[in-house]
């Protein structure tokens, strides 16, 4: 994707809001603690690619998937109350929250910010999005990643410590949330390294996209 491609996206406004620590399984793989309120960051506009192609970054030797659902948010708002949140999304996609695992580790460790690790140019792969109506914000919504054939993850909505309804809430009760923007919602277990010539496929409901991986 070139920087032209970038700006003219028509994602480029968005503000990609992503949960860390939602699934008890993952929280246990890495050893990290369950948070009691949900780990919230984000990634820069430049992060996004909707390209069948992933292109690894040099400066990392360890970039992981992290297969997500997204939310794409259809109306703006603030201090959402859970019961409305349906109202407020535009479309289901599923996504891959790339994170650079080693630097990660190196910035955790020192308590600095995540930034490097997960904003990285490419570092918020998305799919094109299923309308608002394909799913209730209630439905146990499904999605899988397999890597060059095996099946890695599998998430479902019912496996989320904080479900979807929850995460808008909390999300708008600190920042605006704009039609358009992007939520990704964590990850379940089974995350693990990228290599040149990795074929992904990743499924949500009637939605397969196919990624190959590339240096
Ligand atoms: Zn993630």
């Amino acid at each position: 994707m070139t920087l032209a491609d970038i700006h003219n996206h028509p994602l480029a406004l968005a503000s990609i809001w992503c949960i860390g620590r939602n699934y008890a399984a993952h929280i246990e793989e890495l050893g990290n603690a369950r948070p009691d309120s949900p780990v919230i960051f984000s990634k820069p506009q430049t992060a996004v690619n909707t390209d069948s192609v992933i292109t690894l970054p040099e400066f990392s030797a360890d970039i992981h998937y992290e297969t997500e659902l997204v939310v794409r948010i259809g109306r703006g708002g603030r201090n959402i109350h859970p019961e409305d949140a349906q109202d407020y999304i535009a479309g289901w996609g599923i996504g891959l929250d790339l994170t650079a695992r080693d630097v990660q580790e190196q910035l955790k460790a020192k308590g600095l910010p995540w930034e490097r690790c997960k904003g990285f140019d490419g570092a918020a792969w998305v799919s094109p999005f299923l309308p608002a109506e394909t799913f209730s914000v209630d439905d146990n919504i499904e999605f899988t990643m397999a890597l060059n054939g095996e099946p890695r993850q599998h998430g479902c909505t019912q496996m989320m410590i904080w479900p979807i309804r929850e995460l808008i809430a909390v999300l708008s009760r600190t920042f605006t949330l704009r039609e358009g923007d992007l939520l990704f919602t964590g990850t379940p277990e089974g995350v693990g390294r990228l290599q040149a010539g990795d074929k992904i496929v990743l499924t949500l409901g009637s939605l397969t996209r196919k990624i190959v991986v590339s240096l």
